[in-house]
């Protein structure tokens, strides 16, 4: 029988297993099996963890921006380097299909290190000048030693995200990656050392969200943390913080809805659609779940919508024609068939899936489950109110933009928003009108790290992206130099 892959900590720039000696097995989604085990830290583990990383940062605050920036950029470089190595370990942790690994997650995280490797040389901060009585100017310092917290659906684009304006800014970093997930991040611990980072600057402590997750949190040596993951957990992590004031940035659950008005380029509607719902099995916060389409158009959408589902039917991920993959875990995949018994309950139509499926030769025990549409539920259904996260979606028809606003807006969430209209007068007021952080019209998913990432409601608080993150991990302070009297 094959070793087992075995991934540790990295504390103070050496590779730990944890002080208890404790393991998690870490499961392959696809076939069911075990395939590596994860050091499973606790207390004293982030204990040690948190020491490093304030040991080092005084030194790290001092690096020059630049130097700081060449450092991200070698990473980034190693990083590019084993891209075939992280996408094959990225889609055998998680079951998404090596095509989209290969396309979104690597390349992404790449683009996340470079990108904050020249927001470190580029940031400046204000002034503001008071003419004959002085100048006021703005110190932006970096915070100390920091939580940067991620889930399991894109590990290393969403511990990437975060870590690097972190370093980029200044501060040094304890990182709590999914232990669903935590393959990516330990090949990146790896990679950080032989970029050069020094010790304690880059700390990856794995381990269970109530034990390793609870403990960083609480931990009196970190300065704020950065966390994306469900509404959930941000909740438990925000009453954890609010006492002792700790800087909180919150990334967490969507309900997505996505509006067709009757002008749209219905083609690209439809395409765009069934990516919204499907990509990553439906597991990315900004997926689609809510199709919100005009009445004149409903017919021709379910048609065109129910026959593109044939491009998105569940296949081994290491094969790269496949484009869906399996869920991330058996617990997963039974909390979304609950959901799918839920919407039946519930009185909704099933239009297509609604099943686990079983795949043939060594993807047989995989946690693989049909792209599912439900029709008939209401705004106030729990199908159309609960976050899913999984391969589920319902469709519901509108008259008019108050309709499709309501619509909309009868959710909780507030990540994202599409919209495909042809009237731009209706776009712009949709546009304004969703309660949402992010608003796509006629697009999905279509980023730009300079814009300020995040939800309303209770998909978060604060903003990621661009300079809304170098600023999250910096304290503004003012400075006012006066002129004597
Ligand atoms: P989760 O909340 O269960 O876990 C996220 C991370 O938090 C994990 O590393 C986990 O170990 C840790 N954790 C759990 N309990 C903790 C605690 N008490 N203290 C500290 N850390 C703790 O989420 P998940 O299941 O891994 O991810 C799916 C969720 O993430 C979905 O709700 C999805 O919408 C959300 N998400 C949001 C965004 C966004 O940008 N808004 C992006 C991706 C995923």
């Amino acid at each position: 029988m094959a070793e087992r892959v075995r991934f540790l900590h990295c504390i103070d720039g050496e590779r730990r297993p944890s002080i208890d000696g404790g393991v998690l097995d870490v499961a392959e989604p696809a076939t069911g099996g075990i395939w590596a085990e994860v050091a499973d830290g606790g207390t004293r583990d982030v204990d040690a963890a948190v020491a490093a990383a304030n040991r080092a940062f005084p030194a790290w605050a001092a690096t020059p921006a630049d130097e700081r920036a060449r450092l991200l950029e070698r990473l980034a470089a190693i990083v590019e380097r084993d891209f075939e190595a992280f996408a094959a370990i990225e889609s055998r942790d998680t079951g998404k299909p090596i095509a989209l690994a290969r396309r979104v997650d690597i390349p992404r995280a790449i683009a996340n290190l470079r990108f904050f490797a020249a927001a470190a040389t580029q940031f400046a901060s204000e002034s503001h000048a008071m003419g004959p009585r002085g100048i006021n100017y703005t110190l932006r310092q970096p915070l100390g030693a920091v939580a940067c917290i991620s889930p399991w659906n894109l590990p290393l684009y969403l511990l990437t995200w975060k870590i690097a304006p972190a370093l980029a800014a200044g501060c040094t970093v304890v990182a709590k990656p999914s232990e669903v997930t935590p393959a990516s991040a330990d090949r990146l611990g790896r990679a950080a050392t032989e970029a050069g980072l020094p010790a304690g600057v880059l700390n990856l402590v794995h381990g269970r969200g109530a034990t390793a997750g609870q403990a960083l949190v609480e931990h009196p040596g970190i300065r704020a943390i950065s966390f994306t993951g469900s509404t959930a957990t941000g909740r438990a992590i925000a009453a954890t913080a609010a006492p002792v004031f700790r800087k909180l940035s919150l990334e967490l659950g969507g309900k997505n809805p996505f509006v067709v008005f009757a002008d749209a380029d219905l083609d690209a509607a439809v395409r765009t659609a069934l990516a919204a719902a499907f990509t990553n099995q439906g597991q990315i916060c900004l997926c689609g779940s809510r199709l919100i389409v005009e009445r004149p158009i409903l017919a021709a959408f379910r048609e065109r919508f129910l026959a593109g589902l044939a491009d998105w039917q569940p296949g081994d991920p290491v094969d790269p024609a496949s484009r869906f993959g399996a869920l991330v875990s058996a617990a997963h995949r039974d909390k979304v068939l609950g959901h799918i018994d839920l919407a039946r309950d519930e009185g909704g139509t099933l239009l297509a899936g609604g099943h686990a499926v079983r795949l043939d030769g060594r993807c047989a025990g995989g946690w693989f489950v049909a792209p599912t549409v439900f029709e008939g539920l209401g705004p106030d259904a729990r199908t159309n109110r609960e976050e899913i996260f999984g391969p589920v979606v319902t469709l519901q028809g509108f008259d008019g933009p108050d309709e499709a606003l309501a619509l909309a807006n009868a959710s909780d969430y507030g990540l994202a928003a599409s919209v495909f209209v042809r009237d731009i007068d209706v776009a712009r007021r949709m546009a304004e009108g969703l309660e949402t952080g992010i608003v796509w019209i006629n697009c999905w998913m279509q980023r730009d790290l300079r814009t300020p990432f995040g939800g309303m409601k209770q998909s978060g608080v604060g903003r990621e992206g661009g300079l809304e993150a170098m600023r999250f991990f910096t304290e503004p302070r003012n400075i006012c130099i006066g002129s004597p009297a």
